[in-house]
């Protein structure tokens, strides 16, 4: 499906690997122009443009969406998706364990929604996604830190709504729960098989299912719908 907002700006934070790239094939398919983030050197399908770019330096990202501006024009849809994870129980947890966490998953979030906003609001349109997870509202043992940093986009998305909201920019969080991917994939078994026993879908998704709902949220079938959480999680965090 295409919509007919198509060509537009897009830009991916860790959009090298897993989540990320899936959803950069997608508007790339729907006929968008579309550019990534990555850190180290990462071979890219054709048509994706790549920009080096770390969320925890304010001035990697500048430099980033200069390069995006330059080649594709200001960012009309921009995907905060880059995360990582350090999981530990709470005892074992260190305050680095936890500020690393945060400053990566939230408050990078924070500066390149920061450095996208400007342009969005010349432009006098944008879309935000927030790519969240299911543990950010619905807890996990072991994930503190993720968790916290999960649940702030949920803060971030319904504050930009309320701040840009008259200016034709949406802000959303789309949380996903199991999805097959090289962070899931160094999970234990243990854990692995657990999940699986509560998902009320029995299967883990493929990070094309989560990319599907990232893009109709840009498209104009969803020009008002903002502030919102959309699970895609097989039902794991039904309710919360
Ligand atoms: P991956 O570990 O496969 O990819 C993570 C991406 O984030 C990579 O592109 C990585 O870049 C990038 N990244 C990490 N740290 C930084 C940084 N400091 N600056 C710039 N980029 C960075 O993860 P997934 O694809 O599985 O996850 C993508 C998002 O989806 C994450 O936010 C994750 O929390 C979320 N999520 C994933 C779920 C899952 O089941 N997989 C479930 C729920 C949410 P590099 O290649 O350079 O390391």
């Amino acid at each position: 499906m295409t919509d007919s907002a198509q060509g537009r700006s897009i830009l991916i934070t860790g959009g090298n690997r897993g989540i990320g790239l899936a959803i950069a094939k997608s508007f790339l398919a729907n006929g968008d122009k579309v550019a990534v983030t990555y850190r180290s050197p990462s071979e890219l399908p054709e048509g994706i443009l790549g920009v080096q770019a770390d969320v925890t330096d304010e001035a990697s990202i500048d430099a980033a969406f200069s390069a995006v501006e330059e080649a594709h024009g200001p960012v009309e849809v921009l995907v905060a998706n880059a995360g990582i994870t350090k999981d530990t129980l709470l005892l074992r947890m260190s305050e680095d364990d936890f500020s690393s966490v945060l400053d990566t998953n939230l408050t990078g979030a924070f500066r390149v929604i920061k450095r996208a906003s400007k342009g969005m609001i010349r432009l006098r349109k944008g879309r935000v996604v927030l790519i969240s997870s299911v543990v950010g509202l619905y807890g996990s043992a072991g994930q503190l830190n993720y968790a916290a940093s999960k649940a702030g986009m949920v803060g971030i998305a319904r504050s930009l709504t309320r701040e840009l909201g008259s200016r034709n920019i949406t802000a959303n969080v789309v949380a996903p729960g199991f999805i097959n991917t090289e962070m899931t994939a160094e999970l234990p078994e243990e854990t692995q098989k657990q999940y699986l026993a509560s998902i009320p879908a029995a299967r883990f998704a493929e990070a094309s299912e989560v990319a599907d709902v990232v893009r109709w949220l840009a498209s104009d079938e969803a020009a008002y719908i903002s502030g919102a959480v959309i699970p895609v999680d097989g039902g794991l965090g039904m309710g919360h």
